[in-house]
């Protein structure tokens, strides 16, 4: 087969680690027999260097074109809060994922057996082994509210930011939690605080309907205060974790800080017919950009979440996952990871092996 990719190789590290990702791609191509074309899109800083804005016309239309996007990561000091937003490569972003409506993030939250030690866990919780999918709703809920800001005569400032959901929205991400469970250990929890809020009421009564519609598919409800401490006291007991926007936004960040390293995790953001982007989690690190320095395995990852959630190749995304657990288990370490009095290794020669692997 032959698979079309938008390269977004942004800020940064972001040229650096799509670099090796893309010589992945190369090295899966040629084991399993697909061919993969790349089309170059500029976005976030770099293209406001180019072209004065941050999100050049003709982004979105580019993207649509192709079957799967995959970025590194796109800011940097060069270009902060004291631009226009048009020249923000925040901005860029937020439209790019708007205008592909993507609604779904996925954010695995793996601990690869080679680093277990790196788990700030106690032992034995890490040893029994962490593999949840957390999936967030990206386009809704409190973050996308209507906002205000008013005087008030006696209790001066108030402010207030509106939490609002649909019945289709819920159902939609719900649907995909159920899909994508399926795919793995057949679990879904479903994160909420419906002992207070009326959206998570609403979104409760989806979940359960769906739940039915999934019989093969194990469901519980989780409010999210004690999801927030289960995460840390036995994460192993999670498989999808379903959620709206605000509470996937910090729980996804705390599932993430259990397995280790910002510079191991994917993520990919999908929605119903736009191709899905790829990313990792971490920014464009400027402190360590251009020096060889810069660990590649989340966008590697994130690649291996394309072949499984875009292309549908299992074989193939294991096949990734495999050989960076492989190289890691030969010791082999990138600067971010490198226990103490271990000689790191560059971006290159990380990509490099894991190639080899494949
Ligand atoms: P960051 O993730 O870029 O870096 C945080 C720390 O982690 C730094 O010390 C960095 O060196 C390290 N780090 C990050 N990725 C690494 C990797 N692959 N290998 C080794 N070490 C790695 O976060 P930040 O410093 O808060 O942000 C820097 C810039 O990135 C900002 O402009 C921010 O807006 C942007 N950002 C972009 C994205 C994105 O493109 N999706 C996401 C987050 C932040």
């Amino acid at each position: 087969m032959d698979y079309k990719i938008a390269l977004i190789r942004g800020d940064g590290i972001g040229p650096e680690v799509v670099e090796e990702a893309v010589g992945v791609l190369e090295a899966v191509g040629k084991k399993f027999g697909h061919t993969f074309t790349y089309e170059e899109v500029l976005l976030g800083g770099c293209a406001t260097d180019a072209v004065g804005k941050s999100y050049p016309d003709g982004t979105a239309e580019k993207c649509k074109a192709c079957d799967a996007v995959l970025l590194g990561a796109v800011g940097g000091p060069k270009w902060g809060a004291d631009k226009p937003a048009e020249q923000r490569p925040e901005t860029a972003l937020l439209a790019l994922r708007k205008d592909l409506e993507l609604y779904a993030n996925l954010r695995p939250a793996a601990l690869r057996p080679a680093l277990v030690d790196a788990c700030p866990l106690k032992k034995e919780t890490a040893e029994r082994g962490i593999d949840l999918m957390m999936v967030r709703e990206l386009t809704g809920g409190i973050y996308f509210g209507k906002r205000d800001r008013y005087q008030t005569e006696d209790r001066g400032t108030e402010c207030t930011d509106l939490m609002a959901y649909s019945e289709k929205e819920i159902e939609r991400i719900g649907r995909r939690a159920f899909e994508l469970a399926r795919l793995r250990r057949k679990k879904v929890s479903s994160v909420d605080k419906a002992n207070v809020l009326e959206t998570s009421r609403l979104w409760r009564s989806v979940m359960h309907r769906l739940a039915e519609e999934y019989p093969d598919v194990a469901y519980e409800d989780v409010l999210v205060d004690n999801c927030a401490m289960q995460i840390v006291r036995d994460p192993g007991q999670f498989d999808v974790v379903v959620t709206e926007n605000m509470f996937g936004d910090i729980l996804s960040d705390e599932a993430s800080m259990v397995t280790g390293s910002i510079g191991l995790l994917p993520s990919a953001s999908i929605g119903d017919t736009a191709p899905g982007l790829y990313e990792p989690i971490h920014g464009s690190a400027p402190d360590i950009a251009g020096q060889d320095k810069a660990d590649p395995i989340a966008t590697i990852l994130s690649v291996a979440m394309m072949f499984r959630y875009s292309f549908q190749l299992p074989e193939e995304a294991e096949a990734v996952e495999k050989a960076v657990d492989a190289v890691l288990a030969e010791g082999w370490r990138t600067q971010d990871i490198a226990e103490p009095g271990v000689t790191p290794i560059g971006t290159r020669e990380m990509g490099r092996r894991i190639r080899e692997h494949i």
